[in-house]
């Protein structure tokens, strides 16, 4: 597939784009490779400038809403999640702009010399291969500890979204980082590898498909470069009997339906026991019965297009063996009958482990009910996948609260709350998920030379 701009919502070809030559691309890794060399000696308070200053571009009402608009011509976003997304992308600017400083200090600890300690040191040249679903989020999440840390970076981004990731370095450029600090790749999948190859590339960090990141790994590892994965998911989100049922079912339709259906730490799998579950089912029918789908550049729709064609049909076929194979749809279970990538927003429920899908993730608008007896039943069967990304539990009652947050096998667990990601905290996942961890103190540590220092 090519790099375009297609709009999900109509199926136009708006802009095409040929993908770099290999010289091309030589030519961005000498020219990251000399920008490192002079970058590395800026200091803190320089680096802390230029990201502030990307943020204040991205706060300017006039330009959040054309990137807002932007995401949501190449990926179909609602467009207030879009410029939700952009005000995001701000906030992490601004929180390593603030505190990488204290993140990245020396830690001193008595041993038998006068002084040791460790200093945190870049690496290099970090390779960024991201997805269309949070075009600016994802990449604004690494490069802002990634660039702060003294790192320079290369942006892979989806070969659906080329202006958003062009986009993405103007703001860079123009917030006042230093030529070649940040620079985009219009390249296929094909040319990632002997970008990951090339010496002067240190370390990768790959968000998307568990292929993908096997693949990026793979080659990774034959030449002993450090990568970070953030993959799919497919997150439970457990409802207990003390819990509030009406914001749970409120919620669910939210954890769900974010990005039409399209995020890593959508909620996924509804477990629900038996007592409350035929209210929670009934409350969730009539909430996805309620949402407006359509153009997402109209304020007012709930649910766009999804962001391909190819994803589009992925997740049709995905329902259609579902129902081959016992399933039963509650609401929806269809395409919508017009131009665009649209999906109605769906329930299966009865999904037997037998079931082909039952170990997949849905990729869009479409939600798995299960019925369990108890907390034990809810924690083996949210526990019954190959993903560990996050995990949401509804519970009033603190030992059960307790039991979720030891026993179920995620990087994150919500009580009471969605699922969601936070500069502050850390974010990542265990299993087929990934590892190592974006934001928070430990995201700003993934691309550093951790050196121990020890003087007599
Ligand atoms: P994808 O197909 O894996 O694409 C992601 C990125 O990887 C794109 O830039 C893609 O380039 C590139 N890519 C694909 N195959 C590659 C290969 N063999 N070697 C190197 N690069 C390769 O993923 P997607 O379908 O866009 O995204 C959906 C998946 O991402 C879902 O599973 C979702 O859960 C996961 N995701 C995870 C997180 C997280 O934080 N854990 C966040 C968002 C999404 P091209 O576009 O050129 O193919």
């Amino acid at each position: 597939m090519g790099i375009a701009t297609i709009n999900p919502a109509t199926g136009e070809t708006v802009k095409t784009f040929d993908a770099l030559s290999a010289e091309q691309v030589q030519t961005k890794i000498a020219r990251a490779d000399q920008a490192f060399a002079s970058y590395q000696q800026t200091t803190m308070a320089d680096r802390s400038q230029w990201l502030t200053q990307a943020a204040e571009l991205l706060e300017d009402p006039n330009n959040s809403r054309s990137y807002a608009k932007l995401m949501t011509l190449e990926m179909g976003k609602p467009l207030q999640e879009a410029i939700s997304e952009v005000k995001k992308c701000a906030s992490v600017c601004r929180y390593y702009a603030e505190n990488a400083a204290d993140f990245l200090a020396n830690q001193y600890t008595q041993t038998d010399a006068s002084q040791s300690f460790i200093s945190y040191q870049p690496l290099g040249i970090v390779l960024a291969v991201m997805p269309w679903n949070f075009p600016f989020w994802q990449v604004f999440r690494f490069a802002a500890p990634a660039l702060m840390a003294g790192n320079v970076g290369l942006l892979k981004h989806a070969s659906n979204v080329p202006q958003c990731a062009l986009a993405i370095e103007d703001i860079l450029s123009r917030a006042g980082f230093p030529d070649g600090v940040f620079q985009t790749l219009l390249i296929g999948a094909a040319q990632v590898e002997s970008v990951v190859k090339d010496t002067r590339v240190k370390a990768a960090t790959l968000t998307g498909s568990e292929p993908a990141g096997a693949s990026l790994a793979a080659v990774a590892g034959t030449q002993i470069k450090k990568t970070v994965l953030e993959l799919g998911g497919s997150d439970p989100f457990i409802i207990l009997e003390s819990a509030d049922l009406n914001l749970a079912a409120e919620t669910a339709v939210k954890a769900r339906m974010l990005n039409n259906g399209q995020s890593c730490i959508a909620a996924k799998r509804f477990i629900v026991v038996d007592a409350i579950a035929d209210e929670f089912e009934q409350k969730l029918v009539a909430a996805f019965n309620d949402l407006t789908i359509g153009d997402p550049m109209d304020e007012t729709v709930h649910v766009g297009p999804l962001a391909t064609a190819s994803i589009l049909s992925e997740l049709d076929q995905q329902v259609l063996t579902a129902v081959q194979n016992g399933a039963r749809v509650l609401i929806g279970g269809n395409k919508k009958a017009e131009p665009g990538n649209y999906y109605l927003p769906t329930i299966l429920t009865d999904i037997a482990p037998d079931n082909p899908v039952y170990y997949e993730e849905f990729f869009g608008p479409v939600a798995l009910l299960f019925r369990i007896p108890d907390l034990d039943a809810a924690i083996k069967l949210a526990n019954d996948t190959p993903f560990g990304l996050g995990a949401s539990a509804w519970t009033a009652i603190p030992e059960e609260q307790e039991r979720c947050i030891v026993e179920l096998e995620a990087g994150a667990v919500f009580i009471n709350g969605m699922v969601k990601s936070d500069p502050r905290l850390p974010f990542g996942g265990i299993k087929r998920s990934g590892y190592g961890r974006e934001l928070g103190i430990p995201g700003i540590h993934e691309f550093v030379n951790l050196k121990t220092i020890w003087i007599k």
